[in-house]
């Protein structure tokens, strides 16, 4: 008799698990990554109009999820991109843009075929350096150096990067591979070409050939896309957040496919949005997609200074970026109006087993959670750092192939369960 009300009773749990097993859409999120990351979209960058196609997309998926209401939100921004040609050869060797060389995000385009100069960073004198930059072997040259010792010698080094003050033609930093691209303070163009390049790609390179192509977008149109939930009551709200804008292209072949950064934010909270549609919350539910945040937070900027919802109605707000990786624990920051009940994600993520800890890292600048912390409304950024798919973020290689999805289901508990807690 014992064992059959034990095996009542577990036909009886899992019954009560169903709608939480049914909630979230493991499929669905799988085929919005792929088609956000698919050449289509051109890594939803400026040049060739992707991230303007994205927004159509996703407000469609919207849409298709049942919510009540989705809007466009515009803003421009100015933008330097990269769409035309993108060619670099290293002593007659021609390199591969976005894996032997990239650019810094507000470089002029270059043309022509230049001397190397490798800066002597075991002996460094900044003096020495002009000397024998103003040698004319070294008239127009490109200087060489590791990225991180020109950051330590910027005094000098800014020297290089402006018309006038140095006779080279620009300048190539060394990074080492995968080679990365930003896209943050591209919203001008200084006067010299920078190339990233990675250490073996330029080691012993006596003269480099470039025909590279920029493009500057001065005022270009782009969109937050928003969609709302109604909830039984309206006065508070809890935001979903996750930028669908990344890198675009570099040069006429390569393009950054962001399945990771940030396609799998952006299909989790489409997912989220379909699960309030069919469950009506308690509160108003609001998932915004924001555009510019590759671009320096541009969209929850724009978004932050002009709400759809008065900040102070925002009972808690979830930033997803990058959650498609496999990293057990899970990396997160939140804000200091958010505090008081970090301990309720703590105890949600224990009850329900999701990740194997949470690491709470320093509030950073670094996706679009911050433009809404600094304005105190509680917050959390969820990001799936380390795992196997980090270390191509930002790279032609964060794809389909490498993005992982073992962080989806338990962020998805994690969000939701909290939501149970708080609203009880
Ligand atoms: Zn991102």
């Amino acid at each position: 008799m014992k064992t059959i009300r034990n095996i009542i009773l577990a036909a009886l749990a899992v019954l009560l698990l169903v709608p939480c097993v049914q909630a979230q859409d493991l499929p669905r999120f799988k085929k919005m990554v792929k088609q956000l990351s698919s050449a289509k979209y051109q890594g939803r960058g400026y040049a060739r109009d992707g991230v303007r196609k994205a927004g159509a997309y996703i407000a469609r998926e919207f849409e298709k999820s049942g919510v009540d209401e989705v809007t466009m939100q515009p803003f421009t921004l100015n933008i330097n991109t990269f769409c035309g040609n993108m060619e670099m050869w290293a002593d007659g060797k021609k390199l591969k843009a976005g894996y032997d060389f990239s650019m810094r995000e507000y470089s002029p385009g270059a043309h022509g075929t230049y001397p190397v100069y490798h800066v002597d960073t075991a002996n460094f004198d900044a003096d020495r350096l002009f000397a024998d930059l103003a040698r004319p072997e070294y008239a127009n040259c490109f200087v060489c150096c590791e990225f991180w010792f020109t950051y330590k010698h910027r005094a000098a080094f800014s020297k290089l990067q402006k018309a006038g003050e140095c006779t080279n033609a620009g300048l190539l930093y060394e990074w080492t591979s995968p080679i990365k691209f930003y896209k943050a303070y591209g919203e001008k163009v200084v006067d010299k070409p920078i190339i990233w390049v990675t250490p073996e790609a330029i080691a012993g390179v006596k003269s480099i050939k470039v025909n590279i192509d920029n493009e500057f977008l001065p005022n270009y149109q782009t969109e937050n896309v928003i969609a709302k939930v109604n909830g039984r009551r309206h006065d508070g709200c809890y935001v979903f957040t996750a930028h669908y804008d990344h890198l675009g292209n570099l040069g006429k072949k390569v393009y950054y496919p962001g399945a990771n950064d940030n396609a799998s934010g952006t299909a989790a909270i489409i997912t989220l949005a379909k699960y309030y549609a069919e469950n009506q919350p308690e509160y108003d539910m609001y998932f915004i997609a924001f555009s510019g945040e590759d671009a320096n937070l541009r969209g929850s900027t724009w978004f932050a200074e002009h709400p759809v919802v008065p900040l102070n109605q925002i009972r808690y707000l979830f930033n997803l970026d990058m959650i498609g990786d496999n990293n057990p624990v899970q990396y997160c920051e939140v804000s200091d109006a958010g505090m008081p009940k970090y301990e309720v994600f703590e105890a949600v993520n224990r009850a329900h087993g999701l990740f194997k800890a949470l690491n709470r890292g320093e509030l950073a600048a670094n996706s679009d959670h911050y433009p809404f912390a600094t304005r105190g409304v509680p917050c959390i950024f969820l990001e799936n750092q380390e795992g196997d798919a980090f270390p191509y973020y930002h790279t032609p290689a964060d794809n389909m192939k490498t993005v992982k999805f073992d962080s989806y289901i338990p962020v998805f508990k994690l969000v939701t369960s909290f939501i149970e807690q708080d609203v009880k």
